[in-house]
């Protein structure tokens, strides 16, 4: 099987050279990267799975290499590694199409967690693709990351594919809250549940032109995800 391939840009060389060695262990193929300028060339050479960027970079911040690295490559997973804890900044990551955020310092074994999490949801490189499944009126293709009414498609990010993934799985079931963060953020602290919050919200706005799907929050477990089967 190929090892799958890191794209890492950290300008802290001793904490780069720890991470680089220990992901290289752990069967991982890393280039490293010092600063932000040739991210571009090195995703077109390179061919990453995934890409782990530090937000405080000489030249080019993460988040806005994260940017030129969406317009190129779409599904590109990425994990930000960020000093700062403040909610904006972590939000303004998601804007630029981040998948996933690490606050240093942080531990190896959550980074590789991490790092896991999002290769498996976009797949080992020959799956089958995903097929679409259809939410009431709505048809959700998680393999192009694209929710469909009608002749309209929204472009999902993978964080909002990946949500809707777990409500596709559970129609008219309820899903207990933990699960879902444990699933997308390995972690059910109080900042990833109020990033949870503000992905229903978008969710329920996604689904808002279909009535019979909708998502009930349920206090102290979770969410009821209802689908009412729609004649076709
Ligand atoms: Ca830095």
């Amino acid at each position: 099987m190929p090892k799958s391939k890191i794209l890492y840009v950290e300008d802290e060389p001793f904490l780069a050279k720890i991470v680089k060695e220990s992901l290289e262990s752990r069967d991982f193929e890393v280039h490293l990267l010092t600063d932000g300028r040739g991210v571009l060339a090195a995703a077109d050479t390179f061919g990453p799975d995934l890409c782990l960027l530090d937000v405080m970079l000489p030249h080019r911040d993460g988040y806005a290499l994260a940017q030129d690295l969406r317009r190129a490559r779409p599904h590109l997973p990425i994990i930000f590694l960020t000093a700062k804890s403040q909610t904006e900044d972590v939000l303004k990551g998601f804007d630029s199409g981040g998948n996933d955020f690490l606050r240093k310092p942080f531990s190896l074994e959550e980074l590789i967690a991490r790092i896991h999490n999002l290769l498996n949801l976009a797949g080992p490189k020959n799956a089958a693709p995903q097929a679409a499944t259809f939410i009431g009126k709505y048809e959700f293709a998680p393999h192009r990351y694209e929710l469909k009414l009608g002749t309209e498609t929204r472009k999902l990010s993978h964080r909002e594919a990946e949500l809707i993934k777990i409500f596709a799985d559970h129609q008219n079931r309820i899903i207990n809250r933990k699960d879902i963060l444990m699933r997308v953020w390995n972690d059910d602290s109080f900042f990833n549940s109020r990033n949870l919050d503000v992905y229903i919200t978008k969710l329920r706005h996604y689904f808002k032109d279909d009535p019979s799907v909708q998502i009930i929050s349920i206090k102290n477990v979770g969410y009821h995800f209802l689908v009412e089967s729609t004649p076709n």
